[in-house]
């Protein structure tokens, strides 16, 4: 392990795939960076995640619509169309594989599937490549299929995202305390501090708990995975179910089932074992586990300053959907760093301004 240098030009807090991708990006850029991780070892969710990224909100075209306009959910697809060429640019340079593998979202009934053509109609409007495809052989009527989703391991990306001369990497570095003091930043863990021109808040789903400011902007919603194995054929396509609150995939010779079903539903396990009989009746489950994420008041990311912290930055929010908003999330925040670019739908601002 590198010396902890006495005044750094960054610090970012948290080791998952956003505040990663930071150090990366502000390393090139010419600057000392010091990572501080809480746990003992460095990828956070991410690294547990499924790292599927996909094309547009799993939420349908047309509710997005409902629910924000008609023009903000192209620019929103768009954002997520930019996050799969970072992504793939990214990883190419760090030499991390990374899969083309198309995602298929099947709905239930008669409405649903009225509502899914409406949609498939207004992208193609709008200039996206999804379309409308047959579904019988799951059981269901129709569902939209995109192409250009990605799949690839964020933990791998994480670790070749933070091999770089000008990066250090201190693991088991809970920060505790944050003081600014004029021209710095103080941050204590439990028995280091590290002094530092600009701070980057990337602590995923805890990060509320450093900042109570960004508790104002961001609430924790819990996720639910079971893993399970079966003789039978994988899936050829990873599933995005109800809505896109459920995720079905298979990583290796496992599927992989993670839902964030709301806190009302009675079961959520019970729920998500019976979505994964449907689809596999011969699965057999042999790992489950409850994680946490944050999310914004409207989905999408939060980036940007922090009001009235001066040089304290953060990249968070990132939701169930992560691995479609990392990428370009963090490619604004270092624009705004080192170019003073604007946020645009991403600004953290945004709230404040509500
Ligand atoms: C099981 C599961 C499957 C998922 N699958 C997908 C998927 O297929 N596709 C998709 O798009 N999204 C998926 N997601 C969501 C995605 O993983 C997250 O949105 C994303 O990983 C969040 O990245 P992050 O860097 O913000 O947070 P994290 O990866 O959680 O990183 C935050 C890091 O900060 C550290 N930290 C926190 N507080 C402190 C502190 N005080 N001091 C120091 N360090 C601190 C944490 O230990 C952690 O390492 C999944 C999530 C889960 C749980």
């Amino acid at each position: 392990m590198q010396p902890m240098p006495t005044l750094c030009d960054l610090v970012i807090v948290g080791a998952g795939l956003a505040g990663s991708l930071v150090a990366r990006r502000m390393a090139e850029a010419g600057m000392r960076v010091v990572v501080l991780e809480a746990r003992h070892k460095v990828g956070g969710i991410s690294a547990r995640g499924g790292g599927l990224a996909i094309l547009g909100t799993p939420e349908p075209y047309m509710e997005l619509m409902e629910r924000v306009g008609r023009e903000e959910p192209a620019q929103i697809w768009l954002l997520t169309q930019r996050n799969l060429d970072l992504l793939r640019s990214q990883a190419d340079e760090l030499a991390v594989e990374v899969r083309r593998v198309g995602t298929f979202r099947p709905v239930w009934g008669d409405a649903a599937a009225r509502a899914l053509q409406k949609s498939v109609a207004l992208l193609s409007a709008d200039g996206f490549a999804a379309s409308l495809e047959d579904a019988t052989e799951l059981g269901l009527a129709v569902g939209l299929q995109t192409q250009d989703d990605l799949l690839f391991d964020p933990l791998l990306l994480v670790e070749a995202a933070l091999e770089h001369p000008r990066i250090t990497v201190q693991t088991a570095a809970e920060v505790k305390t944050l003081e600014w003091h004029g021209e710095a930043w103080d941050i204590w863990t439990g028995d280091l501090f590290v002094r530092t021109k600009a701070l980057v808040l990337a602590g995923g789903g805890h990060v509320v708990h450093l900042d109570a400011g960004l508790a104002a902007y961001l609430s924790t919603m819990p996720l639910q995975v079971i893993k399970g194995v079966t003789d039978a054929q994988g899936l050829s396509h990873p599933l995005i179910l109800d809505a896109g609150r459920v995720l079905a995939l298979t990583v290796g010779s496992h599927w992989q089932l993670s839902s964030w079903l709301s806190a009302a539903e009675a079961d959520p396990w019970a729920r998500l074992t019976q979505t994964a009989e449907q689809f596999c009746p011969e699965i057999r489950v042999v790992e489950r586990y409850a994680s946490w994420v944050a999310r914004s008041a409207d989905g999408l990311p939060v980036v940007g300053s922090l009001p009235k912290s001066p040089q304290l930055y953060t990249v968070g929010g990132l939701g169930p959907w992560g691995m479609s908003w990392a990428f370009v999330a963090v490619d604004h925040l270092v624009a705004m760093m080192l170019h003073d670019a604007e946020l645009g739908l991403l600004d953290i601002g945004r709230f404040a301004r509500d």
